[in-house]
């Protein structure tokens, strides 16, 4: 098949420009991957900045103040990125989630909550909506967020005690402020809570009980995180990963535990629930078992780079086609050719980095360079 456009490089990732189709009537219907998985969950990440340090995920010693974050005029505007999601929604996406680095830095939020959610499935509904925060600021804008249309928010929290919460975000930030957040989304509607614990042995593992019994009875899901070998710059060894099992176990000890049915194709948890009635947790078991078979999961990148898969060490420039780039070539497209691109560019997709996670091709794609958590935004 002839294709236009001509692929360019960015600065950071190698991004080849998704290749419109001639005929984009060849791509009407919702588009499988090579792994016959449909698209249908979104991750946008809306900036690349963040006021956190999280060991794991911006280490110090590399986002320091030498690091060179986006500029404004790089990022998607509100605009360009409410035009792809409503092409996406178009190829199957009916779940939205707003991530980053911190989100909720994104200046005037809200309104692109506001855009988003007048969109329509072609069943007539909103797209759900959610929010994954690092919950310091969302004590403040829990309501807003509400109102404007946001479904539910996922919080990341790794400790309840408090010399422990501030040595991993590395900031010195409190754990208390990230409570009142969760109560405040809470208050607002913007449930059930889910609370995200990314578990490092030797670090916060200590804290798994605490969490369990702070979040017990509180309507709020918790759950427990496998820390994952994601991105260049978290120095990540397997011995410091926990896994679900174990988290299991050592939960066990304390409270029983039953498991409870997946919640729909595409769940990343495994969902148990409390003997006496105490309200559900669930266990995400990124690396001990790879949940790639049935990942429909597309993530957009601040800078509008399209990227299949967490592990994957490139992307796809939407945002060329979407604005245009004059100066590689590239003219900016309508609706029905994005369309036709992006269908395109997931018919293609194979990824599955889980599952060759320890095989000698999982090996090699380790040592090429990856995309950092805090870009694509988990
Ligand atoms: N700043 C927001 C937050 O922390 O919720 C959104 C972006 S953050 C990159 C999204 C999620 O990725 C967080 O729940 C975080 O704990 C998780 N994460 C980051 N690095 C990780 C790693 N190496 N392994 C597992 N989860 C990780
Ligand atoms: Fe920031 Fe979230 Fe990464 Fe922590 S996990 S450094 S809060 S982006
Ligand atoms: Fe999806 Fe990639 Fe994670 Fe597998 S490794 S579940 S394909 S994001």
């Amino acid at each position: 098949m002839s294709e236009r456009i001509i692929p360019i490089v960015d600065h950071r990732y190698a991004a080849s420009v998704p290749q419109v189709p001639l005929d984009a009537a060849l791509d009407r219907r919702q588009p499988l991957d090579r792994l016959q998985r449909p698209l249908h969950d979104l991750r946008i990440s809306v900036t690349d900045r963040c006021n956190f340090r999280c060991t794991y995920c911006m280490p110090k010693e590399i986002f320091d103040k030498h690091y060179e974050f986006l500029r404004h005029a790089d990022l998607l505007s509100f605009e360009e990125i409410t035009r792809a999601a409503r092409v996406f929604i178009d190829l199957g996406v009916r779940k939205i989630r707003l991530t980053g680095g911190e989100p909720l830095l994104r200046k005037s939020l809200e309104r692109l909550v506001e855009m988003l959610h007048a969109l329509r499935t072609p069943e007539g509904h909103p797209p759900e909506l959610t929010l994954t925060t690092n919950g310091s600021l969302l004590a403040r804008k829990a309501q807003q967020l509400k109102d404007a249309g946001l479904d539910r928010v996922t919080v990341s929290l790794d400790a309840l005690d408090d010399a422990v919460f501030r040595r991993m975000n590395d900031v010195d930030f409190p754990v208390a402020e990230v409570l009142d957040g969760i109560d405040a989304a809470h208050r607002a509607g913007l449930g059930p809570v889910k609370v995200n614990m990314v578990v490092k042995r030797g670090t916060n593992d200590a804290q798994i009980v605490p969490m369990a019994e702070r979040f017990r009875h509180s309507g709020v899901i918790l759950r427990f995180i496998e820390y994952m070998d994601v991105g260049n710059t978290n120095g990540w060894r397997l011995d410091e990963v926990l896994s679900s099992e174990q988290v299991i176990e050592r939960l066990r000890t304390r409270f029983g535990l039953h498991p409870l049915e997946p919640n729909g194709i595409g769940e990343t948890a495994q969902r148990w629930a409390y003997d006496d009635g105490a309200g559900e947790i669930g266990v995400i078991s990124s690396v001990t078992r790879a949940f790639c078979s049935s990942c429909n999961r597309a993530r957009l990148s601040m800078e509008g780079k399209l990227y299949l898969c967490l592990f994957a060490s490139h992307g796809y420039d939407v945002r060329a086609l979407l604005r245009g780039d004059p100066a590689g070539g590239v003219a900016a497209i309508g609706d029905d050719d994005l369309r036709a691109a992006l269908a395109q560019v997931w018919t293609q997709r194979d990824d599955r980095y889980s599952l060759l996670r320890g095989t000698a091709a999982g090996d090699a794609h380790r040592a090429e360079r990856r995309v950092e958590m805090s870009y694509i935004g988990g």
